[in-house]
């Protein structure tokens, strides 16, 4: 047995000495100009891997009211729990002047969200699968609790405003207030969240809204059932004022909506790091 492995080896040794010296001689003679003998041997490169990293991070995006909720007012009106209080499943949602849908905007800039986190390596999961105007919900309370058995890094609620108020525009990133036994858990990193989510949109040229929420882009409800009921950080973003015909412009094109999700994404990875 030792015998015949030792013969393998010779033989072996023996087959790859040619192929070797054949190879190097060929190397010398087909390499440009500069190259000597000295040069490190050449190492084909490795298939590049995409950086990931938010591998292992689970993130919910929440991508804000159902398009056709105005078809199903029995549906939506329903009271649901939401957090020590009951409040109607779900709402319409608002629109731009030009009839361009909150549910849509919300829909699109969760998807390129969605894409980017999980070319980042994030696995994340989507509380709505489709904008149609023949669906309707999830509820509130499902929003709320969408995440909780993972347990999710962090949830984020996608809505824009809808504000008549003269000049009124600018984002606002709404947090949980600290209400036990509801938001106890969660409401710290919230707050974390919801400045680092501020943050990204900030640098991504957005301006804090000038009509609610002191004017510092950052609010604290305890009013809101999809807040309320979450065990993971999570925040709500009003992106902008719809009714705003500046923000209204932004929020319909492609490059706008490009703008607000890298935004948004730069504030998880902010507090993911
Ligand atoms: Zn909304």
């Amino acid at each position: 047995m030792l015998l015949r492995v030792a013969a393998i080896a010779l033989l072996v040794l023996l087959a790859g000495l040619p192929a070797a010296s054949g190879a190097t001689s060929g190397v010398v003679r087909d390499e440009p100009v500069g190259f000597s003998a000295q040069d490190p041997p050449f190492r084909p490169e490795l298939p590049r891997r995409r950086a990931q990293p938010l591998a292992g991070k689970v993130v919910v995006v929440d991508p804000g009211h159902q398009l056709g909720n105005h078809n199903y007012p029995a549906q939506i009106n329903r009271p649901v729990p939401a957090g020590g209080f009951s409040k109607p499943c779900n709402t319409t949602g608002t629109a731009t002047n030009g009839g361009y849908p909150e549910a849509t905007f919300a829909w699109q800039v969760s998807r390129l969200v969605t894409r980017r986190l999980r070319d980042l390596g994030a696995t994340v999961r989507l509380t709505r699968h489709s904008n149609r105007q023949d669906r309707w919900g999830p509820c509130v309370d499902a929003r709320g609790r969408a995440g909780n058995g993972m347990p999710a890094d962090l949830k984020l609620s996608i809505h824009a405003d809808g504000s008549y108020a003269a000049a009124a525009r600018g984002f606002h990133v709404i947090a949980p207030a600290d209400r036990a036994p509801w938001t106890a858990d969660i409401f710290g990193p919230s707050r974390r969240l919801a400045t680092d989510v501020k943050s990204g949109l900030l640098g991504r040229g957005f301006v804090a809204a000038n009509y609610v929420a002191g004017g510092d882009g950052l609010d604290v409800r305890s009013d809101l059932g999809t807040l309320n009921l979450s065990d993971v950080p999570t925040v709500m973003v009003e992106l902008g004022n719809m009714r705003s015909a500046a923000e209204a412009r932004v929020m319909t094109s492609p490059r706008g909506r490009a703008r607000y999700a890298r935004g948004l994404v730069a504030g998880v990875r902010g507090f993911l790091r």
